[in-house]
Formats: structure tokens, C-alpha cells, sequence
């Protein structure tokens, strides 16, 4: 049974509202530890929504191109599920929230070395040691094409956001020299966390970004292209991650509120998947404590929910 779309003018009044609520929001810092992002203009505001048929509702700073960041986890984990399949990706890296910060070094104390999540630095880390590739720069552009596909749109790497990550990552390196040392990176440790950050530091746009969640809201068909992505039995795993894990340590929160799977990154993009319909996505860069954008979070929630898009809604 095919979910109803809500009318094209509703969706409209909803993109609005929500750009307009935006706008009257303050609170929140832009992430400061990956320079570049401290430096971008913290007024922006944007929002979209892209629906199965390709129809795209935008509002405001819609069409600025941000970094990525996290949310590039969500591609790398459709390129390697699609490349490796749904069961080495679970005996692999695992499929169950951490219930702890995403760069954290405890989760892996605590769960023998394993990272758990692929929307999880050091899932996301050990997902891209496995992305198939004779070389760094062969694995980098599969990860490339595949984020583009997803968007419907040849994206491109900044090469200012990667210089600003590539220096300042010791964290991260940190956390793929724990994984290599547990057996739980599967390439070399220094290369999967140079394609990493790469992944990190293309640049999207909201529209974009609601596109990728299209594509998975329409079973892993981009409805902009019509081009076929991921396949369809993957596309519930992905949503599933994204419903545990996607929102950093507000995931049950956003769950338990707005109850659609979603995905944050600390350039102040969020998106959200409403299976069969449609995909959201709120654009501004201050953070909250979690590290989800606050206005971003707030357009995502209140378009959520005028629309009545909550999955666990009969
Ligand atoms: N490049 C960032 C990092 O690895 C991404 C983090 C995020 O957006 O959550 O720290």
C-alpha cells in the first residue's frame, strides 16, 4: 500500500513555517575543533524537502553548500552494504546504538573493540577500511559516486573543510589506531582515516540532502534521476541505523518525539526519511551540546510534524 503525500501547497506552508521559526531561534555554537566550520556565517538558515516524485519545497539559505560531516556516514554505509553485504557489515562493525558521543574512545573500551555502529566515528572509520578498491584514491571516488548518486548531483570535495580536518584529526587517529590494534580496521589505519575525513569534507546543499533521504525514502531510487542507488533490501538497514544512531546521543529523543530516522553532522545539517514519502532536511550551523544543528533540528521536528509524518503513527 502506497502512503499518501500530502498536498504539494501544505508542504510548502510547512517549509515555510518552519524556515520562519527558524529564524526567530537562537542558541547553539558552531562546532569549533574543524576550524573551518567555526568560521562559517551562523545566521544561515535553510530548509527543504524533496518527495518521492522529485518535487522539491525549499526555504531560505536552501541552496548553500555546507560540509557534510557526519551525515557522509549514511553513503559510506550504503556503498558497503551494497558492496560487502548486510551480514558481513553486522559480523563486522555491528548494528546496535552506543549510547555514547560519537567520537567516543569508551564505547569501544566497553564493547571489546567493536565499534557497533557505522554512524559512529569508529564504525565510520572501520565501514570505510572496507569500501572495495585497488587504491586510496580509487576507494575515495567510490565513496564520491556514491554520495553523488545519492544526491543526484556531481559533489565535490573542499578542499579547505579536508585541510581544516586532515590537521586537526588526532582524535580520529587516535580512534582508527584502537580499532587496527583490535582487529577491527580492516585496511590500513592512517588510509581509512584519510578517506574518512575526504568523506567529511564534500559540500552539499539542504536540497541535496533531501534528495539523498529521497532516495532512500523511495526504497533506494533517486526520484530526481530515476537511477536506481541502493537496493532495495538494504535501504531498511540504513533507515534502521539512522533511526538508532543518527541523531548522536538525541537519537531516542528524536525517536520518541518526531519518530522518523534521521542523520546529523556537526556542519549543522540534519535530515530526516519518512519511508515511501519523502525526506526532510534543515540547514543551520550552531550546534546544541549533542552536536545536532538546533535550528536544523527544530525545521526537521516542526515540518515533521505539521505534516503528521511520525512512522510509529497508525
Ligand atoms: N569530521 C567529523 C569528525 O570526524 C564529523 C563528525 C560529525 O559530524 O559528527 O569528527
Amino acid at each position: 500500500m502506497s502512503l499518501p503525500l500530502p498536498e504539494p501547497a501544505e508542504i510548502d506552508r510547512a517549509v515555510q513555517a518552519a524556515h520562519k521559526t527558524m529564524l526567530a531561534t537562537e542558541g547553539g555554537r558552531n562546532a569549533d575543533y574543524i576550524p573551518f566550520l567555526a568560521s562559517v556565517p551562523s545566521e544561515l538558515a535553510g530548509a527543504a524537502v524533496v518527495t518521492r516524485d522529485g518535487a522539491v519545497h525549499e526555504a531560505g539559505d536552501s541552496r548553500y553548500a555546507f560540509a557534510i560531516e557526519s551525515i557522509s556516514k549514511v553513503a559510506t554505509l550504503a556503498l558497503v552494504l551494497e558492496t560487502i553485504g548486510a551480514d558481513a557489515v553486522r559480523e563486522k562493525i555491528g548494528t546496535s546504538p552506543t549510547g555514547l558521543p560519537f567520537n567516543s574512545v569508551m564505547a569501544l573500551e566497553l564493547h571489546d573493540d567493536k565499534p557497533l555502529s557505522p554512524l559512529v566515528n569508529a564504525g565510520a572509520i572501520a565501514t570505510a577500511s572496507l569500501v572495495p578498491g585497488a587504491s586510496a584514491d580509487a576507494r575515495w571516488a567510490a565513496i564520491l559516486d556514491m554520495q553523488s548518486r545519492l544526491c543526484g548531483r556531481e559533489l565535490a570535495l573542499s578542499d579547505e573543510v579536508n585541510r581544516s580536518e586532515q590537521t586537526t584529526n588526532f582524535h580520529n587517529r587516535a580512534i582508527a589506531w584502537l580499532l587496527y590494534s583490535a582487529g577491527t580496521c580492516y585496511s590500513d589505519p592512517m588510509e581509512a582515516l584519510d578517506i574518512y575525513t575526504r568523506q567529511c569534507s564534500t559540500l552539499l546543499t539542504a536540497v541535496d540532502l533531501a534528495t539523498m533521504g529521497a532516495t532512500l525514502a523511495s526504497g533506494g531510487v533517486n526520484p530526481v534521476t530515476g537511477a536506481r542507488v541502493v537496493s532495495a533490501e538494504n535501504v531498511p538497514h540504513i533507515l534502521a541505523e539512522m533511526m538508532m544512531e543518527g541523531l548522536y546521543t538525541s537519537s531516542g529523543e528524536f525517536a520518541y518525539t518526531v519518530g522518523l530516522p534521521g542523520k546529523s553532522g556537526v556542519g549543522g545539517g540534519v535530515l530526516a526519511v519518512a519511508p515511501g514519502r519523502l525526506a526532510l532536511a534543515g540547514f543551520a550551523p550552531p550546534l546544541d551540546p549533542a552536536g545536532n544543528s538546533v535550528r536544523g533540528l527544530q525545521a526537521v521536528s516542526a515540518i515533521a510534524k505539521g505534516l503528521r509524518l511520525n512512522i510509529f503513527e497508525a
